[in-house]
């Protein structure tokens, strides 16, 4: 299941919405490139003054006069086009800085389980490529497009003036012009889809086999890994033929228009002179008008080209937009920290229910661990009870309020999930630890270091809290890495934690000490501690036996096993390895 396109509607409304929030700076572009052209159209005006003067017989003077003016105007034209320009790339920056912050908030605010549905290829591809793309238009392509088209509509308004008989002959490549584009445009789109969507699944496939290339190798699954990347890449291949094509085409037919209004211009002029219906400097000005507006028209088409690609990557970026939330903060305030399950259902796919109608209430402060054997679904009921995913069925509340009625700063405030697996983001370490509180102040940052027992090396770090970490920047161990993690959770401070150890990396030198750093964390918390090995389970307050999806079993360590039932089956096998 791929993340949603937004259809060409939605696209246009949603571009327009963005263009008209800029309407003002959009004015002034085009204004700006008005003046600009008004200076360039002067030039075949004059030229064609020129012609006719001498053509009639005139002094030297007069022709020197005509000289310098034309020196002038070339230089306040320059001038013009540089603050035209200069306002168009501004803009353009700023349009695709607003683009690029709305989608980054979107993604962030994506529900996870529609991410894991679609596959972070996907994703990724409208990350990165699709934005690429955008950005390439949107700094070069809308400034130059508002531009080409003031000077094109100025430069035939001004061939008009100069002499409407001679200007109708510029009409003369419009046919093929409209024509070629039109059947391009039809093409285009849906071609320049399928070319996006083809390159979001070769990266996709190739970040996955560079990502996971041990698992690759461990289940040798080389060979057929290569298979599929050659497959996706000839089929990336095959669309961008497509599309190359469709180019090749247009940019033939677009010769061929640009060259036949010139011919025309001058042979249809040279009979309009014949005839006295026009001068010499008339047809000469018309003439270089008609020069004038080709490359612009070019350009203009260039654009109208990009812009497809452009729009195919727009509809996949707004298609993020698109998702629905899978919650909406209902406002309602937690009466108390009371953390409480009532027939929870799950399905990752519909219709097959990973959780079958859990019920189970947490008491506060207590310590439960959650056992049972793998694939029962326990590290689903902690998500559930972290507000990860809303239920499918039944509801999961704090307080009396459901969990995914909350909006998720407030919720972290509640409940936090915690696994082994911790990234170390980009940034400083006072920038890692403030995602967890954008507010907090070094003095909150350094106890809650001192808190996981990190204070000793993050002092012995050249620049302290503003040491540069992450991929590129100064590494951490994993020990540490955890250390920081569990230090934003202090930050954070929720009431309950659910600690998932399904993917246990502890080096075993780093364990013992860390291990007194996360009792720290835990210390006064109610905890939900999902066991995949038993020794948890035997100094918890409660334990809960998940099978199949359901608790099956739930009290303390000592009365499961004299109960005699799974958890005393599953107590003494463990015991026995
Ligand atoms: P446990 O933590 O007890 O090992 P899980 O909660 O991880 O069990 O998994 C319960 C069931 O849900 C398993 O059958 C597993 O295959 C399935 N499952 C877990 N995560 C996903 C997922 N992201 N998408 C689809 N199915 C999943």
């Amino acid at each position: 299941m791929h993340l949603p396109i937004a259809d060409t509607p939605t696209v246009r409304r949603l571009a327009l919405d963005l263009l008209r929030r800029y309407r003002g700076r959009l004015a002034r572009v085009v204004g700006l490139q008005a003046l600009a052209t008004v200076g360039a159209l002067a030039l075949p005006f004059l030229l064609g003054r020129l012609v006719d003067a001498v053509a009639t017989g005139t002094t030297a003077d007069v022709v020197n006069r005509l000289g310098w003016v034309l020196v002038a105007v070339v230089l306040v034209q320059a001038v013009m086009t540089r603050f035209a320009h200069r306002a168009a790339m501004v803009l353009g920056e700023e349009v695709f800085a607003e683009l690029r912050e709305t989608f980054l908030t979107t993604v962030t605010h994506l529900p996870l389980s529609t991410v894991e549905r679609a596959g972070t290829g996907d994703l990724l591809g409208r990350t990165t490529n699709d934005v690429d793309r955008i950005q390439w238009m949107v700094r070069f392509g809308v400034p130059q497009v508002l531009v080409m088209s003031a000077t094109i509509l100025l430069t035939v308004l001004a061939a008009v003036l100069a002499s409407p008989l001679v200007a109708i002959a510029m009409v003369a490549g419009v046919p093929i012009l409209v024509i070629v584009t039109r059947r391009y445009l039809r093409r285009a789109t849906p071609a320049y889809l399928r070319n996006s969507a083809a390159w979001a699944r070769m990266n996709g496939t190739l970040t996955e086999s560079v990502e996971h290339a041990r698992t690759i190798d461990a289940l040798a699954l080389g060979p057929r890994r290569r298979r599929h990347t050659d497959e996706v890449i000839n089929h990336t291949w095959e669309t961008e033929v497509v599309t190359l094509r469709l180019r090749v085409t247009l940019f033939f037919w677009l010769g061929v228009s640009f060259m036949l209004p010139v011919a025309a211009t001058v042979l249809w002029g040279a009979w309009l002179v014949g005839l006295d219906l026009a001068t010499v400097g008339a047809v000469t000005t018309v003439a270089l008008y008609t020069m004038q507006v080709r490359p612009a028209v070019s350009e203009l088409l260039f654009w109208v080209d990009e812009m497809q690609v452009a729009v195919a990557s727009l509809a996949r970026i707004f298609g993020v937009g698109l998702v629905e939330p899978d919650r909406a903060p209902s406002g309602e305030r937690p009466a108390d920290g009371r953390i409480e399950a009532e027939q929870v259902r799950y399905a990752y796919r519909e219709g097959q229910d990973v959780l079958h109608g859990v019920d189970l209430d947490l008491v506060p402060g207590e310590r439960l661990a959650v056992v049972g054997p793998s694939g029962a679904g326990k590290s689903t009921l902690g998500r559930m009870l972290a507000g990860i995913h809303p239920p499918t069925g039944g509801r999961v509340t704090v307080g009396d309020v459901p969990l995914v009625d909350l909006p998720e700063e407030d919720l972290r405030s509640h409940v936090a999930l915690v696994t082994q697996e911790h990234h170390v983001f980009v940034g400083t370490l006072a920038d890692n630890l403030r995602l967890a509180d954008a507010a907090a102040d070094e003095e909150r940052m350094c106890r809650a270091l001192a808190a996981v027992d990190a204070t000793d090396w993050v002092n012995g770090l050249d620049h302290g809290l503003e040491t540069k970490v992450g991929s590129g920047g100064k590494e951490l161990t994993p020990a540490q890495a955890q250390q920081l993690a569990l230090a934003r959770l202090v930050l954070l401070d929720p009431h309950t934690l659910v600690l998932d150890e399904a993917t246990s990396l502890l080096d075993p030198r780093a364990a013992r000490h860390l291990e007194r750093s996360l009792s720290a964390v835990l210390e006064g918390r109610t905890v939900v501690a999902i066991a995949h090995r038993l020794h948890t389970a035997h100094d918890a307050d409660r334990v809960a036996v998940v099978e199949d999806g359901r608790i099956v079993e739930l009290g303390p360590h000592e009365e499961l096993v004299a109960a005699e039932g799974e958890y005393a089956a599953l107590w003494r096998s463990w015991q026995q390895d």
